[in-house]
């Protein structure tokens, strides 16, 4: 499988289903990461993705997501910024980061008395 954006060979099982189109990992990090984090039809395609794939919960994401969400497991709600300061992740990465998690409904963003905090998303 070929992708269709930077037309490199995508390994198998790592082709990533965007609205119709076939991207590469990177690729589909780059499309997804696109300030839409609330956007159904990405979220669906990441969901969908991933079940053919065969993965669940945790599966797929790489070290440093899976890290994170264990992090927001133990912690419950962080802030971004705390976030950020704990991985040493820029606001970009980290927003990068953030979004991969939230579309595949894994972590969501919540306001509590008007501060922004990231908290795992129930029934994932
Ligand atoms: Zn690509």
């Amino acid at each position: 499988m070929i992708c269709i954006k930077c037309r490199e060979e995508i390994p198998m099982g790592e082709e990533m289903n965007y609205r119709g189109q076939i991207l590469c990992e990177d690729c589909y990090v780059d499309a997804v990461s696109l300030p839409k984090t609330c956007d159904v039809v990405a979220v669906h395609s990441a969901k969908m993705t991933r079940k053919m794939a065969g993965q669940e919960g945790t599966d797929g994401l790489t070290e440093l997501q899976k890290n994170i969400y264990e992090y927001l497991m133990v912690n419950g709600q962080v802030t971004l910024d705390a976030l950020m300061q704990q991985f040493h992740l820029s606001e970009s990465q980290m927003s990068r980061e953030f979004t991969v998690l939230r579309h595949c409904e894994l972590l969501k963003a919540t306001s509590i008395e008007g501060v922004k905090y990231i908290v795992i998303m129930e029934d994932s």
